[in-house]
């Protein structure tokens, strides 16, 4: 996935490929400027954001991969939310937190059931709970499965449902989530920090945040009062009187233009000059 970016010398538009990292260290072509762009956003945004552009564009089987690595992803940044939440309650050292949490991920980082074990721990100590939503039907698994592991065509109406039920599901556990959120968050920037320190002298450091299916939220932030109707639908404590169909389609309908960004030129309101 390549999105634009604005050289800082010459205000020319640079594409870059999405990282792994989000980090992105650009020359510009035109006037050899040095540049380094980071992107705030994680890894389950990008991935459901590619799901999302994927089925706009009519790519129904190749959208369902990145609603599901989506999903696991964002089970990820739940651990790591909760487990660095805890680490701040009990005044923790964050780096030696964010250590451990690391050196325990990599436990799991390669077998998907163990990361959905940790979630559910996770989810257990934190909310006082079942994590209801761990059944394979809940989860849409089977067709998953089917889809991903035996060729399965699935029709649009499908890929449909599965998105709503996993797009749904993100938001809920966002909205429980609400402002531990932003633990999670300062891994990211702490990995940010670490590479804006080691950046040789004159490379201009850029931030960016990219407008996406979940970030117009950003997280447990409430929207803005002037938010469309859809807003107020749902009730202080999260619950929504929306079905996930209707949730998902809101959103597809509100923020689904926005992703557009990545495909066209920026707008030369933002840029220098
Ligand atoms: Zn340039």
């Amino acid at each position: 996935m390549h999105f634009p970016t604005v050289c800082p010398g010459c205000a020319r538009e640079v594409r870059a490929e999405f990282a792994d990292s989000a980090i992105h260290d650009l020359t510009c072509p035109h006037c050899g400027t040095r540049y380094c762009v980071f992107v705030r956003k994680h890894k389950f945004e990008v991935l459901f954001d590619l799901g999302t552009r994927a089925l706009l564009d009519g790519y129904a089987r190749e959208a369902v991969a990145s609603f599901a690595a989506a999903l696991e992803r964002f089970f990820e940044f739940y651990v790591r939310a909760f487990a660095l939440e805890r680490a701040a309650d009990a005044a923790g050292d964050f780096g030696e937190a964010l250590a451990a949490l690391d050196g325990t991920w990599r436990h799991v980082a390669s077998q998907s059931e163990r990361q959905v074990g940790m979630l559910a721990l996770a989810y257990l100590l934190r909310e006082g709970r079942e994590p209801d939503f761990l059944t394979p039907k809940a989860l849409g698994a089977d067709f998953r499965n089917r889809v991903i592991h035996r060729g399965y065509l699935p029709r649009r109406a499908e890929v449909d449902a599965y998105a709503a039920r996993v797009f749904a599901l993100i938001d809920r556990l966002l909205t429980e989530l609400g402002g531990s959120a932003a633990h999670a968050e300062l891994s990211q920037e702490q990995a940010f920090a670490a590479h804006l320190a080691a950046l040789p002298e004159g490379v201009t450091a850029i931030f960016e945040e990219h407008p996406g299916m979940f970030r117009a939220r950003r997280f447990g932030t409430a929207p803005p009062a002037k938010a469309g109707p859809g807003m107020t639908a749902r009730s202080v404590n999260g619950a929504s009187a929306l079905n996930d169909a209707q949730t998902f389609a809101r959103a597809l309908a509100e923020r689904g233009p926005l992703l557009d960004v990545f495909k066209r030129r920026p707008s030369p309101a933002g840029s220098p000059g």
